[in-house]
């Protein structure tokens, strides 16, 4: 009778704290193991999905890009398990510009300002990564002549890489900002929307707001 309190005991523990592993990721070549971390940790806190099969995974690599603008993130399915939560990569990529990677990689001479904000750029790509939101009709905005920013925005997977990327800025530029958001009695989902916002709002210079009010 005990063991089997026991068993049960243990099974439920793996099932309610079971993550996905990101030990593998220690290794990766060029990215710091800290990237990975803190886009993981965000995700957790604003409750986005995380593939369990990273582990899975080939090599995440980056390169440098001169015809890329900022970062993208781009990868080879795997033809094996290709469901959403069980999906996993051969081949993730990581485009970055030259000077992206020179500001973050590089101790290039930039503002603090500029500096989280090219950082947010790449944990924006890592969450790409991570994320088990996979969108079957993407909509690309800069191929569109008139932008639809909204749409872009509300796409489940760029929405949690913004809002995942836009926090770790502000946690680290203005904590104070970032927890009269998180405290507010609204459901996770607009504070994300006030998250990217803010962000938009302070990296543009006081630029328009993507979602309403
Ligand atoms: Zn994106």
């Amino acid at each position: 009778m005990r063991v089997l309190f026991i068993i049960t005991f243990i099974f439920l523990f793996h099932a309610l704290y079971a993550q996905p592993n990101l030990r593998h990721l220690k290794n990766t070549p060029r990215i710091e193991y800290k990237y990975f971390k803190a886009a993981f940790k965000i995700m957790k806190t604003l409750g986005f999905r995380v593939r369990k099969n990273l582990a899975s995974d080939g090599y995440i690599q980056l390169i440098i890009d001169s015809t890329v603008q900022d970062a993208t993130f781009t990868y080879i399915k795997s033809e094996v398990v290709n469901t959403d939560s069980e999906r996993y990569y051969k081949k993730p990529l990581i485009r970055i510009s030259p000077s992206l990677y020179d500001i973050i990689f590089k101790q290039k001479d930039v503002t603090n300002k500029m500096y989280l904000s090219s950082q947010s750029i790449l944990i924006h790509e890592i969450t790409h990564y991570l994320q088990v939101a996979d969108e079957e009709n993407y909509y690309y905005i800069f191929k569109d002549k008139n932008p639809d920013v909204k749409r872009y925005f509300n796409q489940p997977s760029e929405f949690e890489a913004y809002s995942v990327g836009d926090y770790f800025f502000l946690k680290q530029y203005d904590k104070k900002a970032l927890k009269n958001i998180m405290k507010q009695e609204l459901d996770i989902h607009r504070k994300c929307e006030l998250l990217i916002n803010l962000f938009m709002h302070i990296d543009s210079a006081g630029g328009t707001y993507v979602f309403p009010k």
